[in-house]
């Protein structure tokens, strides 16, 4: 699905509005790509590569280490364990991540003030398919992204660990609370969720490992770096460090170097300032998004105000986020 806009609105009024066919880049708009879709696409394409062996459906169970350096892993098959040895191992299994658990690699976890509860409705009638809208009304919020084949992904906050609590009001207080902030939208609510059934939580937390890694080992995406999910940048970062990671890897495994921490290091320090300058983004978004107090509010409209008369300012919240990769390919920093 095609995103060509962004806009946020509080009650009748449209405080932003990030339009992508306005920005100077080649692609005018960000797509939305199904996880089963793109997997499939990679596999496809690894089908041009005669050495590569590609097997789906395993789990992955345990790492494999030799003299606290991971050597390959063990994975479930068709009810049997097995192994594999390999030069260098790539953690890229998300924000629960059992490889970075099993290689007992530190991190921080943070949770945040708020949980999200998501679903998927029809796009309402007159409603743009295009648009990715964030609505708001004091401390809380709607997010909703477009979606294939005609849905919006929606995102409705309730309060940190709330979700018991709002389960036992009944169905109807969740309703109530996207009332709060746009009634059309709480009266399509009522018509195609159909209980909590079609209501998911996901608890909201960031989380940071200092080293992506440890010998043998290199972990992406949200096994490194969990991020929350405003603006929708957790599968854009990971395929970021995908991308980068890949000619640095081929590089040092096809000259038989080992794959050690100095090495991890020169791969964080590649992708670190880009995923430190969307986690302090979406930092302070989320502070703005879940507060009441006045003066928050107050700064809230002005932030929004600024930004959608300055330009520039979009530009460079955008060259970091949805056209990073194409910076990152223009400058060959990629594949
Ligand atoms: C409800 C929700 C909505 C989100 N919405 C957005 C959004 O709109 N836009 C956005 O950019 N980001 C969004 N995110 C965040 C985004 O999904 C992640 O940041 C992104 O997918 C991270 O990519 P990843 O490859 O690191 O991990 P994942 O995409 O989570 O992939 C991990 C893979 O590892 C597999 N795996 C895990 N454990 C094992 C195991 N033991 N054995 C074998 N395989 C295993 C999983 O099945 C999965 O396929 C959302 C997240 C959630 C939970």
């Amino acid at each position: 699905m095609v995103t060509k806009e962004l806009e946020v609105w509080e009650g009748d009024t449209r405080r932003l509005s990030l339009d992508y066919q306005k920005m100077p880049y080649q692609h005018k708009f960000v797509i939305d790509v199904p996880q089963p879709v793109f997997l499939n696409a990679l596999a496809e394409k690894l089908q041009n590569y005669p050495n590569a062996t590609l097997i789906r459906g395993a789990a992955f169970d345990d790492v494999i280490e030799q003299e606290d350096r991971v050597v390959g892993v063990t994975y479930r098959e068709g009810g049997e364990t097995k192994s594999l040895f390999a030069s260098a191992v790539i953690a890229a299994d998300g924000r629960y991540s059992k490889v970075r658990d099993k290689a007992a690699v530190p991190y921080n976890k943070t949770p945040q003030d708020r949980d999200v509860i998501w679903c998927k409705i029809p796009i309402p009638e007159g409603w743009d398919k295009h648009k990715y809208y964030i609505l708001l009304n004091g401390a809380q919020h709607v997010i909703l992204l477009p979606s294939f084949p005609n849905e919006y992904r929606t995102g409705v906050n309730i309060p940190k660990g709330g979700f018991a609590a709002l389960k036992k009001q009944g169905i109807e207080s969740f309703y109530e609370l996207v009332d709060e902030v746009n009634p059309e939208l709480g009266a399509h609510m009522r018509e195609h969720i159909d209980g909590w059934k079609d209501l998911h939580l996901l608890d909201i937390f960031t989380s940071k490992a200092p080293l992506w890694g440890k010998d043998g080992l290199v972990m992406i995406g949200d096994s490194a770096h969990t991020l929350t999910p405003l603006l929708g940048q957790g599968v854009n970062i990971a395929i970021q460090d995908a991308m980068t990671l890949a000619p640095m890897l081929a590089e040092k495994v096809l000259s038989s170097q080992p794959v050690d921490t100095a090495f991890i290091r020169q791969f964080q320090a590649e992708r670190q300032p880009q995923v430190d300058f969307v986690t302090k983004m979406q930092q302070r978004q989320e502070k703005l998004l879940c507060t009441d107090s006045k003066g928050l509010l107050r700064a809230r409209r002005a932030y929004y105000f600024i930004l959608n008369r300055l330009r520039f300012m979009q530009h460079h919240i955008l060259n970091q986020i949805s056209y990073k990769r194409q910076r990152m390919l223009a400058a060959g920093k990629a594949v």
